[in-house]
């Protein structure tokens, strides 16, 4: 029972590291709306590592850099769709 489940269960994902602020060399800025919209789906909502390629370092400066563009009301925090 065991061995089956671990035989089938878990797809091989492949990654890529496709960090956009690496290949540009820049850091995430909050102020910087066009390069934050990397990191949020069309609905608001930040866009998980697995997802978007970003690296650790940057996805973790990334996701406090949108919190705090939505704490000054830079960016949207839900996106209603219309
Ligand atoms: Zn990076």
């Amino acid at each position: 029972m065991l061995k089956d489940r671990r035989r089938t269960t878990r797809r091989r994902i492949i990654k890529r590291k496709n960090c956009f602020y690496c290949k540009q060399k820049i850091e995430p800025d909050y102020k910087d709306l066009e390069t934050l919209k990397h990191g949020v789906s069309d609905r608001g909502k930040i866009i998980g590592r697995m997802l978007s390629g970003i690296c650790q370092k940057h996805q973790k400066a990334l996701s406090s850099a949108i919190k705090r563009a939505r704490y000054i009301a830079i960016l949207p925090y839900v996106v209603r769709p219309s």
